[in-house]
């Protein structure tokens, strides 16, 4: 089928190329956009990708970085609503003498890949790392929704009134991880024994 001739094919393969030479004909007739200058491209606003910073959103195991750190793509690709909650809660925290950190936000699809990666070696079990690291596909944090909170007493003190902004454990085997999985001032569902589970 694919070697036979097709004369027809041809000629749309014709005005297809006579398509695309005026279709680049009537871009360059369009006046470019205005450039921003002072503003690096990755920092410029996207309509298809609002609040996008470069990078994979990794941070160096036992790092944090402060919920303010809207540099980084770890906590400028965070959802928004899941965001505010955080700093809300952070706010009330910091009145107590707690201070909630963020060792990890959002990942990229391949820093969570490589995470999976190095648990699998690390357990050198594909079962053990999964109670630890969803593969991208599964992980909230690739899509923003899920953020770890340190240090311990931090996490601890989340645990304890994150209901209150709609923030809520996740898995028993992790104490720093929460998402947005209830209304603020509702009921935490009961968190899920591991990843896996
Ligand atoms: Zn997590």
């Amino acid at each position: 089928m694919a070697t036979r001739q097709n004369p027809g094919g041809t000629r749309l393969r014709s005005v297809a190329a006579l398509v695309a030479v005026l279709a680049a004909t009537a871009c360059t007739a369009q006046p470019d956009p205005a450039p921003r200058p002072g503003l690096p491209p990755t920092l410029g606003p996207s309509q298809n990708t609002p609040n996008r910073a470069a990078g994979d959103g990794s941070i160096p195991e036992n790092g944090s970085i402060s919920l303010n750190d809207t540099g980084h793509a770890a906590i400028a690709n965070l959802d928004p609503a899941l965001l505010t909650a955080v700093r809300t809660a952070a706010t009330n925290a910091a009145a107590r003498g707690v201070e909630l950190r963020v060792t990890s936000g959002w990942r990229s699809t391949q820093y969570q890949q490589r995470l999976l990666d190095e648990a699998i070696a690390r357990y050198r079990s594909v079962e053990e790392a999964r109670k630890l690291v969803h593969p991208p596909e599964k992980s909230k944090h690739v899509t923003g929704q899920a953020i770890d909170i340190g240090p311990t007493a931090a996490a601890d003190w989340l645990i304890q009134h994150g209901a209150d902004y709609g923030l809520c454990q996740t898995y028993a085997n992790e104490m720093w991880h929460f998402e947005l999985l209830t209304t603020p001032g509702g009921q935490c569902p009961q968190p899920l024994s591991d990843a896996n589970g």
